[in-house]
């Protein structure tokens, strides 16, 4: 699941030896063995039931790197066994259009969940369409009702790249619970869902944004790092306490290819976990979506034959 990584003097220039002594976190596999469990849950699913769980994904407008995200999840959904339930509408897609949408695929018993993809066209009411996909097939975790139950500790579906986080430190062996934590970043989407999270998991959290005074000297008395700022290179090695784990959500495409917010080389050089970009973070956030779909229709179908009990 791990593999570390140790380079010794002498095998780059000598007046640029660095060691990597950091275990590098495979997000790759751990996200693959993930994958393999939740098809066969699907499997599972489809005999028991008669029918395979369906994943509803919806896509308004053209943005290119949703158009990207959205096929990479419709193409790991089908490679799970679920059924590829796809809604392309148009950028200039009326409100009433897509939450007519929704409101159809939250009727459907065969489809188990539903994803906006996000961004919106600006004059779509975001939270308005997030809320109206029903809590159960939310499968990003995204509504006011499940952002609330993961407030308050309760079950519910989690938004699926902090979850994705939690199951890299878990995977790597990391000790969440008494460690200090540190989340950059305060989004909806990522840092304030993976704060709630690790604090579920007993850390002692900090959350770090673009207001913070002295970023370095905060993020530097964390055990566990999450850098969730959408800024590359923002995270060097002067922001790391020695053995810390670092866990990089970032992803920016540069001449060089892509690379995260962290600065990987100087960081695996202080770091005791680290993960790399892309290959770390990235395809756990699929792999979650997959579980939380297969999770939402086995919970749908346990409803289902408890209100035939009654
Ligand atoms: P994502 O959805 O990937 O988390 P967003 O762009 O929505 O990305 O959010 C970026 C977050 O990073 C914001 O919460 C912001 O406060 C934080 N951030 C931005 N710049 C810095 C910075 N220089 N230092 C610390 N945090 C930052």
């Amino acid at each position: 699941m791990a593999q570390r990584r140790s380079r010794g003097p002498g095998r780059e220039h000598n007046d640029r030896v660095r060691l990597v002594t950091a275990i590098v976190i495979d997000g790759r596999e751990i996200a693959r063995a993930s994958r393999a469990r939740t098809a066969e849950r699907v499997a599972a699913f489809t005999v028991a039931n008669g029918y395979a769980p369906g994943l509803a994904t919806i896509l308004v407008g053209s943005d290119p790197a949703s158009a990207v995200y959205v096929s990479n999840k419709r193409k790991a959904a089908a490679e799970a066994g679920l059924v590829d339930v796809h809604h392309h509408l148009s950028g200039d897609a009326a409100h009433e259009d897509v939450a007519d949408l929704i409101d159809r695929l939250g009727g459907d018993s065969r489809v188990a969940g539903i994803l906006l993809q996000l961004p919106l066209p600006a004059n779509l009411d975001k939270s308005a369409l997030i809320d109206r996909i029903v809590p159960k097939k939310d499968v990003d975790g995204l509504t006011a009702r499940n952002q609330g139950r993961l407030a308050r500790g309760e079950p519910g579906l989690r938004p699926c790249t902090p979850a994705g986080v939690i199951e890299l430190l878990d995977s790597a062996r990391v000790k969440v619970e008494g460690a200090s934590a540190t989340v950059i970043g305060r989004s909806d989407l990522v840092g304030h869902p993976a704060a709630e999270l690790l604090l579920r998991r007993g850390a002692t959290v900090t959350i770090a944004h673009s207001r913070t005074r002295d970023l370095p000297a905060v993020a530097s008395q964390a055990d566990i790092l999450v850098v969730a700022a959408g800024i590359p290179g923002l995270v060097g090695a002067d922001h790391i306490k020695k053995g810390a784990a670092v866990i990089d959500v970032g992803i920016h495409r540069t001449a060089t290819g892509l690379s995260g917010d962290v600065r990987f080389d100087e960081a695996a050089s202080v770091a005791g976990w680290i993960t790399p970009v892309p290959g770390g973070v990235g395809p756990m956030t699929i792999a979650t979506l997959l579980a939380n779909t297969i999770a939402a229709a086995e919970s749908a179908a346990k409803d289902l034959a408890n209100r035939g009990i009654q």
